[in-house]
């Protein structure tokens, strides 16, 4: 009850003013101290903020001047909801990938309900895994029906094999669809997530591409 109430007021504020005051702030009843001051609006502001399931959000913030999309699970504690570890952050380059694996996952996931596969214990077969960036998977296993986001790194003492962190969200296929629904939304509200940049754009050559963080994170083809 406390989350829907939250959400809702969060939603509201998002929607009266692409440059609302970062949440948080907006606790006066002081006209005057619903003023933000540019400093302030340089650090943190929400320009997108909706649930696609209850404690469950899809947002776009500004922070310290970079757009972020966040797909996250919220705690709810004292009135107030937290966001937790459980989600997946993305810059508008690789939103823009994410989206662009949209039609891949959902080929999957509905061969999942062809086969009748999930559920069915079969040694946990990956049934898609895409690199968004910056380590960053979507994947899709056999024994669930959905779709996990997660961050990957690759420990220093690991002979180079990348392991999955617990920075990482498990979406089941509702959840999935429901985020998809929020999709134009969000370009909505940011339209300079509709077809913005993306630093493969820039990579000339495969040397350039194999020095970036966010397309090669984990230096395979250097191994
Ligand atoms: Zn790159």
């Amino acid at each position: 009850m406390k989350i829907a109430t939250s959400l809702a007021r969060m939603e509201d504020e998002a929607s009266v003013e692409a440059s609302s005051v970062p949440i948080g702030t907006v606790t006066s009843t002081n006209p005057t101290a619903t003023v933000t001051s540019p400093s302030t609006a340089m650090i943190s502001s929400t320009k997108f903020d909706e649930a696609f399931y209850p404690g469950r959000r899809l947002t776009a913030t500004i922070f310290k001047g970079c757009l972020w999309v966040h797909v996250r699970e919220y705690n709810d504690l004292n009135g107030k909801s937290y966001p937790t570890k459980k989600g997946a952050s993305f810059t508008p380059g690789r939103l823009r990938v994410f989206r662009s694996m949209m039609d891949k996952i959902d080929t999957v996931l509905r061969q999942q309900e062809v086969n009748g596969s999930y559920g069915v214990d079969l040694g946990g077969g990956v049934m898609l895994k895409e690199h968004l960036g910056g380590g960053i998977y979507a994947t899709v296993c056999e024994a669930f029906h959905g779709v996990t986001l997660r961050r990957h790194w690759m420990p220093p003492d690991g002979n180079g094999s990348i392991v999955p962190t617990k920075n990482g969200i498990y979406l089941p296929a509702s959840q999935w669809e429901s985020l998809k629904a929020k999709m134009d939304a969000l370009l909505a509200a940011c339209p300079e997530l509709v077809n913005p940049g993306h630093c493969s754009d820039t990579h000339y050559n495969q040397m350039a591409m194999l020095e970036c963080r966010e397309c090669t994170p984990f230096g395979w083809l250097s191994l």
